[in-house]
């Protein structure tokens, strides 16, 4: 599909430590809806929402999280971070009675920005098993 090859394109320069499209939201030279902030995350809408409520919740500073396979030990406080936010996010939006946390990591999950972000997802009756 159009999405899997986007994703094997996106991954070969995951590894290169070039900037992604999410540095420029964080930096604010890309407008986004913001729905939380602070110091160490940033959570905004996305930009082709699966979902009535569709927000990506990302970590302020990449610091090696291309994706969750490379995370480290290192990274745990962040990753906790991350969840939390994710829960505050469901919490502001209305949906804390039912939502999905989604981590796509690699090119085989259709992963296709390289900085790591949760999607948080809702406002509909969501399907099980995902594609
Ligand atoms: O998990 P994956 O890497 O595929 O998710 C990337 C997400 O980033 C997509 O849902 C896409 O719609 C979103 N995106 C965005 N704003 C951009 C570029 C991508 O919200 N400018």
């Amino acid at each position: 599909s159009d999405e899997e090859a986007a994703a094997r394109a996106a991954a070969v320069n995951a590894d290169s430590g070039a900037p992604t499209i999410f540095d420029k939201i964080i930096s604010k030279e890309i407008p986004s809806t913001i729905v939380y902030e602070d110091e160490a995350v940033l959570a905004f809408r996305d930009i082709s929402p699966q979902a009535p409520v569709h927000v990506l919740v990302i970590p302020k500073l990449r610091d090696g999280l291309t994706d969750l396979g490379k995370a480290e030990k290192r990274h745990e406080d962040i990753l906790g971070r991350l969840l939390y936010a994710a829960k505050i996010v469901a919490e502001k939006e209305g949906i804390i009675d039912g939502f999905r946390v989604v981590i796509n990591s690699g090119p085989s999950a259709c992963q296709s920005v390289y900085h790591l972000h949760l999607h948080v997802l809702g406002g509909r009756q969501m399907k099980w098993p995902p594609g």
